[in-house]
């Protein structure tokens, strides 16, 4: 880049201002043009893979088979996801926003894909589209027309509001149908932060959740009055909230188990090396030898300081020892396939090498699968295999070679 003198120059500043602001929206019109192009391309390999399900399922697979055709998406799916590091969860998003545009808001879709719209503007059309009365054609056209000229310029957090506003006059008289629809997919949110902390957040009717903290508020309150209480109001609606929901000082506590692997050499106090809590990640060496010295909730699993093996193994046998299954589980914390999220405690144990065909109930042969991917691993030419120290690795139907994901000690 050629050096500019600043000193000398004064009279060029301002052509040189108005070149770098015509590159800045030259680029981000590109951006979002580009963007669009992505969708399109993911949109591309899930028609291709419901079309021509043998590529992704094998060759007995038939697209006028449902499920042939619903394992070959879910299949092709998890390969775009991997090869290019996006959540599952994300590339099926990617996928509803193009269905959802091209078909609800057409005249937003040709925007975005010309780089008017930004990618925010364009995932809030999709989204609020999405939750449009299903088959309302007359909503999908004036919701289409009310917001495309807006999201061209509006920047995100305005867009929205405007464009929330437009649905609810669109769909008004439908409320009472919605809160309903929606009141179904309550639930609980389990989310690890960092330093050792994580969050627990709930999707309840808001007549419960207004209840829940009403009560959370009161019972803070009064502990705050009590003599010599020097938390925070804050602080003492976490506690209050932390003891109600494990139980503590409740009549009838509720026995949990959750395991700590801890490096030899940290619970020895000879080394800071992290441990990790199983469904949550790495804590740090003092709270683990905390943990692993007197809560009566807490097995230790205890790893080779070298290696990070687990030093002490079940024998193989028929069925799976409880010892062999918790440290598996405090192995892979979550289903193995790359990127799932899903906590082991809630996965199928699944034998990689199927019992019948000669494979053993060993450390080295068992990794958790949760339901979707242990149906991929049987369904669809995705293949899971494991090395001789239990480590997994997965091969896509595309032949793709998905990296595992580091260990979490
Ligand atoms: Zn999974």
């Amino acid at each position: 880049m050629q050096a500019i003198d600043r000193h000398t120059d004064h009279a060029r500043s301002d052509v040189r201002i108005d070149s770098a602001l015509a590159a800045a929206e030259y680029e981000q019109r590109a951006v979002s043009s580009h963007h669009a192009a992505m969708l399109v391309a993911i949109h591309s390999v899930l028609e291709e893979a419901r079309f021509s399900p043998e590529v992704f399922v094998g060759d007995h697979a038939s697209r006028f088979n449902r499920d042939h055709v619903e394992f070959a998406e879910r299949a092709a799916i998890a390969d775009l996801a991997v090869r290019l590091a996006m959540a599952e969860n994300t590339v099926r998003a990617h996928e509803l926003q193009v269905v959802t545009m091209l078909g609800r808001t057409p005249i937003a879709w040709e925007r975005f894909r010309l780089g008017d719209i930004s990618p925010a503007n364009a995932r809030t059309v999709a989204e609020l589209a999405a939750s449009l009365p299903e088959g309302d054609t007359a909503a999908y056209v004036a919701f289409d027309a009310a917001i495309a000229e807006h999201a061209t310029r509006l920047a995100p957090a305005r867009f929205r509001a405007f464009a929330r506003r437009k649905r609810e006059q669109i769909v008004a008289d439908t409320a009472a149908e919605r809160h309903e629809s929606l009141r179904s997919e309550r639930r609980v949110r389990f989310e690890p932060d960092l330093d050792g902390m994580a969050w627990i957040s709930a999707y309840l009717p808001a007549d419960v959740a207004t209840a829940a903290i009403a009560r959370l508020d009161a019972e803070a309150l009064s502990l705050s009055v009590a003599p010599g209480e020097s938390r925070t109001l804050q602080q003492l609606r976490a506690d209050v909230f932390g003891d109600w929901i494990t139980g503590v000082g409740s009549s009838a506590p509720v026995g949990v188990r959750v395991g700590v692997l801890i490096p030899m050499l940290t619970l020895l106090g000879l080394s800071e090396q992290p441990a990790s809590f199983e469904g949550y990640g790495p804590i740090d060496a003092e709270s683990a030898r905390k943990l692993a010295g007197n809560a009566t909730s807490i097995y230790r699993l205890l790893t080779d300081p070298v290696t990070g093996a687990i030093l002490d193994i079940d024998k193989p046998t028929k069925y799976i020892p409880a010892g062999l299954r918790r440290m598996r589980q405090a192995v892979d914390q979550t289903c193995t396939f790359p990127g799932c999220g899903k906590r082991a405690i809630n996965c199928d144990l699944d034998h990689t090498i199927d019992r019948q065909f000669g494979g053993r109930t060993t450390f080295t042969n068992l990794s958790h699968l949760c339901r979707n991917h242990h149906r991929d691993k049987h369904q669809t030419l995705w293949q899971i295999t494991q090395d001789a120290d239990g480590r997994i690795t997965w091969t896509s139907p595309t032949g793709h070679v998905a990296v595992p994901d580091p260990p979490p000690f």
